[in-house]
């Protein structure tokens, strides 16, 4: 088996590409090292079965014949975080949106027999139902959010008109080792262990009763797996952990003060997956619980030492946008 994976060298590409691997595929992983690092992949370094090939998924010609002969893909390659989104929406676009169509269409030249997408949950914005369903109302409340979704929405009418075997899976707030340790203000394990190794209070939003479907990246990797083994298309996932944990709960398992900051405008109080579908049509189950997950994540919380440490006055500063555009809107 031939496997292309896009953003091979980010966070949770890295990971997939591990599992590729271990299963015995050779992998094609292609990054534009913008913020995936060639340190993720340093353990498969000298594997004769892993090319790692830099191409920016905007540039059509830099991935010319890397789909050659390749039997799955799995797009992973995207900017992501919120506020970068809200600042430079066409950048969002061109690599979210353009960057989804142009691997489409290298996926359908090479005549690929399965397509993995990976959606956001972002796209259900404040949901009226927890654990929420993928019947739900689509709700983008800024640009990243909306340009996954325009991808989602491509992946699947490539299914429908060009008959690609594709399916897209709804990750919710993935977490694992090598979660990104630098640039802007991000997801909230970085933060908080970036904090913790550092010596300085977490920066809680709101009061920290707020709940995230913490979902660890070595279930999502089953769940991308699956997906690709499975005969089923043109179907959406959720991609959760089949619980919903607070950031009060977070910090009580790692420890240490908090320092509080403004809730966020835009900011859903939970997300929760519903997982029935999944767990029914590919027979997936996550195998990893929080406190677990968060007990791997302290054994390398040294990983944080040297990425941005964030405090109420540079959040403040950082997600200035976000309240500025999103606040005026609800
Ligand atoms: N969060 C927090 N402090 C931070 C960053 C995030 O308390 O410095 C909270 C945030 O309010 C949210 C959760 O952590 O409830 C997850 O935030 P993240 O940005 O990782 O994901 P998302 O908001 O997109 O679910």
């Amino acid at each position: 088996m031939k496997t292309l994976v896009t953003g091979g060298a980010g966070f949770i590409g890295s990971h997939l590409v591990d599992g590729l691997l271990t299963k015995g595929h050779e992998v094609v992983a292609i990054d534009n090292f913008v913020s995936g690092r060639p340190e993720n992949l340093k353990a498969r370094a000298s594997d004769p079965r892993l090319q790692l090939i830099q191409a920016d998924i905007r540039d059509v010609s830099a991935m010319e014949g890397c789909f050659e002969g390749v039997d799955w893909v799995f797009h992973l390659a995207a900017l992501a975080d919120i506020v970068p989104s809200i600042q430079k929406p066409m950048d969002y676009y061109s690599t979210n949106v353009t960057g989804t169509l142009n691997v489409l269409e290298a996926a359908r030249a090479a005549g690929v027999k399965r397509f993995v997408y990976v959606a956001s949950s972002s796209s259900y914005g404040i949901p009226d139902k927890v654990p929420t369903p993928e019947t739900a109302e689509i709700r983008c409340e800024y640009p990243y959010a909306l340009t996954k979704y325009l991808g989602e929405l491509a992946v699947l009418h490539w299914h429908k008109v060009y008959h690609l075997p594709a399916v897209a899976l709804k990750f919710f707030n993935i977490y694992g080792p090598r979660s990104r340790t630098s640039g802007t203000y991000g997801a909230v394990f970085g933060v908080f262990l970036a904090q913790k190794t550092n010596g300085k209070p977490y920066t809680v939003v709101g009061d920290g009763t707020q709940t995230r479907d913490f979902t660890y990246v070595t279930d999502a990797v089953s769940a991308l797996i699956l997906a690709a083994e499975s005969e089923i298309s043109g179907e959406v996932f959720n991609v959760g952990s089949g619980g919903s944990y607070s950031i009060n709960h977070l910090v009580r398992l790692l420890g240490g003060d908090v320092a509080y900051v403004p809730k966020r405008p835009g900011e859903p109080d939970a997300t929760y997956a519903d997982i029935s579908k999944i767990r029914r049509m590919l027979n997936w189950h996550p195998s990893v619980s929080f406190e677990e997950g968060v007990r791997r994540m302290l054994e390398c919380s040294e990983d944080w030492k040297a990425a941005p440490v964030w405090e109420p006055d540079s959040v403040k500063a950082a997600t200035r946008e976000w309240f500025e555009y999103l606040g005026k809107a609800s």
